[in-house]
């Protein structure tokens, strides 16, 4: 007899103990793991076990030498990226679907949960009655996607089907200046070619000016190419920037192309009333992306595309038959769960298994409503406001940009040194260092500035004045040494 050596029950008995180690790790007092890094990479650099340990040595393994030294993205104060640690009940539906259903397939609650969810973030971002929804991985795989159906249609029609039989034109998408590099790489993952997508320049806000994409679109005509897609954001990764929504969506409804919508960052920010007007244009839109695991607080590896035209993306994306299923499903009759798939999202994008996301987004909403949603999205932008008006209050804060989201982007300045580039990567260095207030950088106009994005459900207004009171420590610091240190020479 064999006997399997694997634990597959007591499931409570092995969270109790993870637990302690999570509750821990989220006190944030463990310094960075790269102050370790030469001892738990020895630890863990073994060579495969042929004998195994047991659970409850790897669970202790876990707790001690890899959950202690995790990852700084989950902090309060970390605003680097469009990043953040998912929220409790996240974690715990996330957890729930692993155990009691693994695919998202089948007629279970889980699959079923999929389209209630996926219909609920549609109400809750007012998007077009008509559109419907599919999860995959993330705003990556969310764009790709939502370029396929737009590619579908195009081809459609000039009568060619892209799916079966490849690209055959040259085309063209285009987008911002600051469009999300996965708009390149779908291009390039479905046949069409990085250099296919053409920049349009932006104005001093970084939104995309309408009347040059009008000019890039009637220049275009004159060449033997297929234009695919426009491509706006609502919300820009770099600068928290909405495109003229409404502009744009006109100049695509005039062209005849597809309207597709980024709003991976920034689609839930139609919840904040102040600037909800800005997303009018949104009813224009043919696709459109969000990232639940960004300002929603899901665990990463959520992304959910909406396009009006469902049957599009069946032609796109369709696995076709699979004879492993004859006989398996039943077409008539329904008496349990496996009798079906349930609804098929396998056909309608690129993933066959994936886990059931819809429990992640439903959980979400459900503990905290629309309300509760609105009040992270207005705390968040309200607190790019904060630190935008201590930059311009302040002589030594310079703003760049006034914030439209959460993302703030500003400088130090002083007038003693000339290398401003070099003093503010110098304190942005030290931030991260320091490990509390960690926002990342940008460039706009040769310029090297800070730029906080707030998007995490534990990041509060303390992390707004911590983070100035710090930028200004760090600048007064590093400027005394660097004047010293020119006097010197
Ligand atoms: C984050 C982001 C993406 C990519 O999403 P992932 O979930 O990281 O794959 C695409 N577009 C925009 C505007 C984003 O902010």
């Amino acid at each position: 007899m064999h006997k399997e050596l694997a634990a597959h029950g007591y499931i409570g008995k092995h969270l109790n103990t993870l637990s302690d180690y999570l509750d821990r790790f989220l006190q944030f007092e463990t310094s960075d793991a790269m102050n370790r890094e030469s001892t738990w990479k020895k630890q863990l650099n073994v060579s495969v076990p042929e004998r195994g340990v047991g659970i409850e040595n790897v669970l202790s393994e876990i707790g001690n030498q890899i959950i202690s030294n995790g990852s700084q993205i989950p902090k309060p104060g970390c605003t680097s990226y469009i990043c953040t640690g998912a929220t409790s009940v996240g974690v715990l539906a996330s957890l729930s679907s692993s155990v009691a259903s693994p695919q998202r397939i089948g007629l279970t609650a889980f699959n079923y949960l999929e389209e209630v969810s996926l219909n609920w973030m549609a109400q809750m971002f007012e998007l077009p009655n008509d559109m419907k929804g599919l999860y995959s991985s993330g705003g990556s795989t969310a764009n790709l996607v939502a370029l396929g159906a737009a590619r579908q249609k195009a081809f459609e029609s000039i009568g060619l089907d892209p799916a079966r039989d490849g690209v055959s034109k040259p085309c063209r998408i285009y987008a911002s200046q600051y469009t999300h590099h996965t708009i390149q790489r779908s291009a390039a993952v479905l046949g069409m070619g990085r250099n296919c997508v053409k920049l349009i320049p932006v104005d001093c806000n970084g939104r995309l000016i309408p009347e040059e994409l009008a000019k890039q679109i009637k220049k275009d005509a004159k060449d033997d190419c297929l234009p695919v897609a426009i491509v706006a954001n609502a919300g820009s990764t770099s600068l928290g920037a909405i495109d003229p929504l409404q502009a744009i969506g006109k100049i695509a409804h005039k062209n005849n192309i597809w309207f597709h919508v980024d709003g991976a960052y920034g689609l839930p920010g139609v919840l904040d009333p102040a600037i909800k007007h800005l997303y009018t244009g949104l009813s224009l839109a043919d696709s459109i992306i969000v990232d639940p695991h960004k300002w929603l607080g899901a665990p990463i590896g959520i992304g959910a595309t909406y396009v009006r035209e469902y049957a599009l993306l069946q032609r796109a994306f369709t696995q076709e038959e699979s004879n492993y299923l004859e006989g398996s499903l039943s077409k008539t009759t329904h008496t349990n769960s496996m009798d079906s798939l349930g609804i098929p999202y396998n056909d309608f994008g690129v993933e066959l298994s994936a886990p059931p996301r819809g429990v992640v987004v439903w959980a979400l909403i459900k503990e905290i409503g629309i309300a509760g949603m609105r009040a992270r999205i207005c705390r968040h932008n309200a607190m790019a406001k904060y630190i935008a008006d201590k930059a311009k209050s302040h002589s030594n804060l310079e703003l760049m940009l006034e914030p439209t989201l959460s993302i703030c982007c500003f400088r130090y300045v002083t007038d003693e040194l000339t290398d401003l580039n070099q003093l503010n990567r110098q304190i942005h260095r030290q931030l991260v260092r320091n490990g509390t207030n960690i926002p990342s950088t940008t460039m706009i106009d040769g310029k090297l500035v800070i730029r906080p994005c707030f998007i995490g459900a534990r990041t509060g207004w303390a992390q707004a004045t911590d983070l100035i009171n710090e930028v200004l420590k760090i600048g007064r610091q590093m400027s005394n040494s660097n004047l010293q240190l020119s006097q010197s020479k």
